[in-house]
């Protein structure tokens, strides 16, 4: 693994090998296709930053399963933590299906916590969430991941998909901010 990089100006320090996350992927996947046997799942990737995490971990998906992107936009509104998200690009064969979200990282749960009950409108059979990162002590909402790559400390991580102000995803390791 290449020593630190720098990001926007910031430094960063490698944090989770390419093969340490190649062998993560390849560890949900495996539980999911155990799961979800015969059951044909929805998986819903959430852009940007879920974009490598759902490739990487789609390409070791042996059961039937169908994927698709969505983006979430927020937006200033009335509900109490101040904003409301809506989904982009998110259609209604959501319904009677088995739906599994990938998310790059779990942070504070607020993105998901607004936008869940949104998808549960739709009725799924079961809904579902991998992410890749979770950082547990960072959590204000209550929304519990179903299959975590990694539990990290509330500290700002790129690559993988993940950036630093639009720069950074193509880093195919993830690298964490130096003190
Ligand atoms: P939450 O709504 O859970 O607070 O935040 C989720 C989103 O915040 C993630 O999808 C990601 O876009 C961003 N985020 C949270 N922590 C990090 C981090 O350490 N690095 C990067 N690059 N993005 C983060
Ligand atoms: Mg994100």
């Amino acid at each position: 693994m290449d020593s630190q990089i720098t990001v926007h100006g910031k430094r960063f320090v490698p944090y989770i090998s390419e093969e340490e996350i190649e062998h993560k992927c390849f560890e949900i996947a495996a539980k999911i296709n155990k799961d979800y046997e015969g059951q044909k799942p929805l998986f819903i990737a959430i852009l940007n930053g879920s974009f490598v995490f759902a490739a990487d971990l789609f390409r070791h998906i042996s059961i039937d399963a169908e994927i698709s992107f969505i983006k979430l936009a927020s937006y200033k509104g009335t509900t109490s933590s101040g904003n409301v998200i809506t989904a982009i690009g998110l259609d209604e064969r959501v319904k009677d299906r088995h739906v599994i979200i990938l998310e790059d990282i779990l942070d504070t749960g607020r993105t998901l916590y607004q936008f869940l009950p949104e998808l549960y409108n739709q009725n799924p059979l079961s809904l579902k969430i991998a992410t890749l990162l979770t950082k547990p002590s960072a959590r204000l909402f209550d929304v519990q991941p179903d299959y975590v790559g990694f539990e990290i400390p509330d500290k700002f991580v790129v690559g993988y998909g993940l950036d630093y102000d639009g720069l950074g995803r193509n880093i195919p390791a993830i690298y964490q901010l130096a003190e």
